[in-house]
């Protein structure tokens, strides 16, 4: 029989799904409209999908039995590509970089209303509130040097490291300015936590500039996407998502605080935004810059090894000084309540008396973390998770913060029946009402995730705090960072211990980052700042470098140690979580893949070895996670540790093909993970 050759064209269609690309083929009336980046209509499983033409094969020489397998798209959506060139390439960088799928990163990048054909509301984005106009600032030397740096360079990365204070907002809308005809992003780690950055924006690009939180609309979420797609506007400010802006004609990244973890996301696509913001910079030869006020322990050793430039600022603005910081031996200190010790108490009258405000943070919400039986030890436990659960006096409920679950306790102990119940710990809730009862005349507000769920309480608080209608700023975290209060004075850690001793390689960095950022919030108006960190373990060495403002030299002690333990920079890791739902079967199973994984990464035949898996790396585990149990599905991890980042990846593909064949146990794979309880 002779051999029937047709010449008909292919293109490989990306859905927002967990998936790569499927390919179909393109009617003969298509051919000429087909471009990469458009919209089309193709039929899937049972049913039509929209989908992104990601690549086009017009060769491709397929015989009739091939072709009764492949489909033929149905009709094509747009005129023009929707999604610019780079941004596919971003997609697609993503999706491999993280051994997600393409398909995934797209999902995370583009509007799923794009994928519906919806319009987008009409008309403007309204805003919650008028900005106030910007004021006039005349930069420092340190501000200009570094500003023309970043100017002067075509592309390249740089590591803007500027004390708290010392104006590096400022610098990044003028660099911004100084773009021409050319757009940027500018990524901060959480929009809830930003008000007044997203105000001095919009003072200076009005509506040049649009916002990606979470609060938006999905008819507001296209609109705004639309706006960037179409070029008509200047800025797109948001979270992570941010970073897959479809501007066509990007000069510049910026990342705020880009130390922050927020940055990765933790379920679904496993991404870190400043790190896809970096591929993307590579991508389109552009510039970007990574702020902060104390950098990643990654980035600095980058900047020092001139992988980054490095532009620093050492002064806050107006010579203004850096915040004395005092810490608290709360084994000596008088104490005056659970939380406070009669120093921090007097130090809060003076403050009010002087007609300033405070800041006091505890990284823990909830009442208490959690409730003890006296007699017999019972704590509840989360039955999905284990977690202990952590009271909240207001709704009086026992809540999980893992997965949100919650119950009622009970009056008597569900395990002996005793009725002494203890709450034990402290929680955002109960350094509040310590707080209010012992200092009445202060004007407290708490700001925490409890208190900020809806749409515009954030934005209240910090407009109370900025008309000075609060005295006393009570939260987690979510206090510490960004926010630029003039007459704030005081900033305290209530019981800095929560942070100091976690079973993370990242946990005294993480510290160290948040005390400095909080005291950072301390003294950025015309009085100097004061900051006192409450500690039952005051020789802890975080503590001097906090005391000292010394980011280099925390940097110095902790890279060492990072050196000795070959743990990132010096190394990449890749996580596995293996997951199930039976406890008994789950840990047998995970016994026969510790046994199949230790097979295929110690090869028996040592030339195996130089065949594709070398053994230049680890591998910790698979042993039980910190957490283990969450959502009622069991944990298991392991990590490989490396320095070559293609073995490490070869190494995971060869585990999760190891164990293709097991039902019931589930592997889930993070790249440069960020948590490893
Ligand atoms: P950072 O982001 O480094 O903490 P900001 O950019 O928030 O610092 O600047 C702190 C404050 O100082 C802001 O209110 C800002 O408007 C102001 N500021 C910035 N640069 C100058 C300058 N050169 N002179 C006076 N004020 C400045
Ligand atoms: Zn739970």
């Amino acid at each position: 029989m002779p051999f029937l050759e047709l010449r008909v064209m292919q293109v490989n269609i990306l859905f927002p799904i967990n998936a790569e690309g499927f390919t179909y083929l393109v009617p003969g009336e298509l051919e000429e409209k087909i471009k990469p980046g458009l919209r089309v209509l193709a039929p899937f499983r049972s049913g039509k999908k929209v989908g992104i033409v990601v690549g086009l094969d017009k060769t491709t020489a397929i015989t009739q039995d091939k072709e009764i397998t492949l489909k033929s798209i149905e009709s094509v959506l747009d005129d023009e590509p929707l999604i610019p060139d780079n941004l596919l390439k971003l997609i697609q960088w993503v999706g491999q970089y993280y051994m997600s799928t393409s398909g995934l990163a797209l999902k995370n990048a583009v509007p799923s209303g794009i994928f519906e054909g919806k319009k987008g509301s009409k008309g403007r984005i309204t805003y919650d509130h008028e900005a106030a106009p910007a004021k006039k600032i005349n930069l420092t030397a340190e501000q200009q040097k570094a500003l023309s740096e970043i100017i002067s360079a075509v592309s390249g990365a740089f590591l803007l490291h500027g004390v708290t204070g010392s104006g590096k907002t400022e610098i990044y809308i003028r660099a911004i300015e100084e773009l021409g005809d050319k757009e940027a992003i500018v990524l901060v780690p959480e929009i809830a936590l930003t008000t007044q950055i997203v105000d001095r924006f919009r003072a200076r690009f009005q509506d040049k500039v649009v916002f990606f939180h979470s609060g938006l609309s999905p008819g507001e979420r296209i609109t705004s996407w639309r706006k960037i797609r179409n070029g008509e506007v200047k800025v797109a400010l948001g979270v992570r998502s941010a970073v897959f802006a479809p501007f066509k004609n990007l000069g510049l990244i910026i990342i705020d605080e880009e130390h922050e973890a927020s940055y990765k996301q933790f379920e679904g696509l496993k991404y870190s935004a400043r790190d896809a913001a970096l591929a993307r910079s590579k991508i389109e030869s552009i510039k970007i810059i990574l702020g902060s006020a104390t950098p990643s322990i990654e980035s600095f050793y980058h900047a020092k090894k001139g992988k980054l430039g490095y532009l620093e600022l050492t002064q806050r603005v107006e010579q203004r000084p850096m915040p004395r910081v005092e810490i608290i031996d709360m084994t000596r200190e008088e104490k005056e309540s659970l939380s406070y010790s009669r120093k921090l108490l007097d130090v809060l009258e003076k403050n009010l008396s002087e007609g300033h405000q405070s800041l006091i943070m505890l990284n823990r919400r909830g009442y208490s973390p959690f409730l003890m039986c006296t007699d017999c030890g019972y704590t509840y436990k989360c039955p999905a998770c284990s977690i202990t659960l952590t009271y909240h006096k207001d709704t009086k409920t026992l809540n999980c913060h893992y997965c949100n679950s919650f119950l009622k306790p009970q009056d008597a102990c569900p395990e002996c029946k005793g009725t002494k119940i203890k709450y034990i710990g402290l929680g955002t809730q109960r350094i509040e009402e310590e707080l209010h009862e012992l200092l009445p005349e202060l004007n407290l507000k708490r700001m925490d995730r409890d208190t900020t769920t809806k749409k515009l309480s954030h934005y209240r608080i910090v407009k109370d705090m900025e008309d000075k209608k609060i005295a006393v700023l009570l939260g987690t975290q979510m206090i510490a960072k960004g926010h630029d209060f003039p007459d704030v004075t005081v900033a305290a850690v209530v019981f800095a211990d929560v942070a100091l001793n976690l079973p993370d390689f990242r946990s005294s960095e993480r510290t160290f980052q948040l005390f400095t950022q909080l005291a950072g919030r301390a003294g950025r108006g015309d009085v100097s700042g004061a900051v006192y960190i409450q500690t039952y373990e005051p020789e802890h060495y975080v503590f001097d470098y906090v005391r000292n403002h010394d980011y280099k030299g925390f940097y110095q002690n902790e890279i060492e140690l990072r050196k000795e333990l070959s743990y990132p920079p010096f190394s990449k890791l890749i996580r596995v979580v293996f997951s199930f739902r039976n406890k008994e079967d789950g840990v047998r199973t995970m016994k026969s893949v510790s046994a199949r994984i230790k097979k295929i990464t110690r090869p028996r035949n040592p030339k195996l070895k130089t065949q594709n898996l070398k053994s230049d790396f680890e591998i910790l585990g698979p042993s039980p996670a910190s957490i283990e149990k969450i959502r009622n599905y069991w944990r298991w991890h392991l990590i490989l540790k490396g320095a070559n980042s293609k073995s490490l990846r070869l190494a995971a593909l060869k585990i999760l093909e190891s164990i293709k064949d097991i039902r019931d146990v589930k592997a889930d794979i993070d790249v440069d993970p960020i948590n490893l309880l």
